[in-house]
């Protein structure tokens, strides 16, 4: 039975936007704050496992994702120093009819819009963007939370799916920021035609070094083509600019294969991100408040699970119920 309240979701990322379609499936209203101005995602590409299809079925979005979604004939992984490879996981017809779904890679934009489009037609969400949330009050019947702006929200349950500094967390736990691992990464998104590397285009690649890798795929039906590099860094928190950027590119990859160096020399180097980690917590939830996704458990990026997990995490399963109510996700 739905709750008369909405359910507050902190964070309209995939994890919240699942839970939000999950949990209106099942007729419960909810209210997703989100802090940026507007809902969407920063545009790089993921990949996905077949696991996270049987949440996609269910939450009835399998359609939209596929028709944006690029499917592999194969995964390489290539030895980063003499260009040999190390294995070799087709995708195809054999893996499908194990999985029974595909293995995917997807613009985030375009994952992200197939979720905003299935949440903004139903009538039980409501999106709120431009509402940063600074902290909750369990008042153990009800939740509320205050925005930086002052406004306040009160639902029948809270979910932090506010990602890997998440604030809900933070007042949940209070177990510290996040931890840089050492290291750094850059992404790239080029037009196909752009690519100058002398490389498998149509396969999800990993060229995996000591202390440094690549993975590129490509993107929209192969037109675009996606760079990403992950690399040790002692400097990870000092700040440079793009020739510095580069000066370490250099001196990470300086025994790289050269088609990796062929792939750094297309890399965008205005933005580079920190890698961050955090310890596993037992417990995700207290009272009316629960954590899912990245502020629960942040996953590193060489697994290609995290998005995976938080859309999993997302899902509410019919008939497990929390004290008081409360559909468990
Ligand atoms: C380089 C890289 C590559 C990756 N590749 C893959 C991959 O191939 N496959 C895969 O499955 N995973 C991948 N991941 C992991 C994946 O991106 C994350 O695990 C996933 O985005 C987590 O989703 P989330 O919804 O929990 O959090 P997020 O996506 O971080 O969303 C959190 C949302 O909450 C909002 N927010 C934050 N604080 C507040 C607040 N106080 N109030 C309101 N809103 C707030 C944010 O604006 C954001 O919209 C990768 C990660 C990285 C860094």
């Amino acid at each position: 039975m739905a709750l008369k309240n909405p359910i507050l979701i902190v964070g309209g990322g995939l994890g919240g936007l699942t839970a939000a379609l999950a949990l209106a499936r099942h007729g419960q209203p909810v209210r997703v704050l989100e802090g940026a101005p507007s809902f969407g995602a920063i545009g790089y590409g993921i990949q996905f496992g077949p696991n996270v299809f049987h949440v996609f079925d269910r939450i009835g979005v399998s359609d939209a994702v596929l028709e944006k979604a690029d499917s592999p004939p194969a995964l390489l992984m290539l030895d980063a120093l003499n260009g040999g490879e190390v294995t070799r996981v087709p995708t195809g017809s054999s893996f499908r009819s194990r999985f029974k779904y595909p293995y995917i890679i997807i613009h985030r934009i375009d994952l992200h819009n197939a979720l905003l489009d299935a949440c903004r037609r139903d009538p039980l969400i409501t999106l709120v963007p431009d509402a940063m949330v600074t902290r909750f009050d369990d008042q153990g019947d009800s939740v509320t939370v205050t925005t930086e702006d002052g406004r306040s929200f009160e639902g029948a349950a809270l979910i932090g799916a506010d990602g890997i500094r998440s604030r809900t967390r933070a007042q949940l736990l209070n177990d510290g920021d996040p931890q840089p691992n050492g290291f750094m990464g850059f992404r790239t998104i080029v037009p196909m035609g752009d690519v100058t590397a002398d490389v498998q285009r149509e396969i999800v690649a990993l060229w995996g070094g000591p202390g440094f890798h690549i993975v590129h795929c490509p993107l929209r039906h192969g037109t675009l083509f996606n760079i990403v590099a992950v690399f040790r860094r002692s400097t990870h928190s000092e700040r440079g600019d793009v020739a510095a950027y580069r000066a370490e590119l250099e001196h990470a990859y300086r025994n790289a294969h050269p088609t990796m160096k062929a792939l750094l020399a297309m890399l965008d180097l205005s933005r580079r991100q920190a890698v961050g980690d955090r310890d596993p917590i037992r417990h995700w939830h207290r009272g009316r408040v629960v954590l899912l996704g990245d502020a629960a458990h942040p996953t590193l990026q060489s697994l290609a699970q995290g998005g995976c997990m938080a859309i999993e995490d997302g899902l509410c399963r019919r008939g497990r119920r929390l004290r008081g109510g409360l559909p468990t996700v």
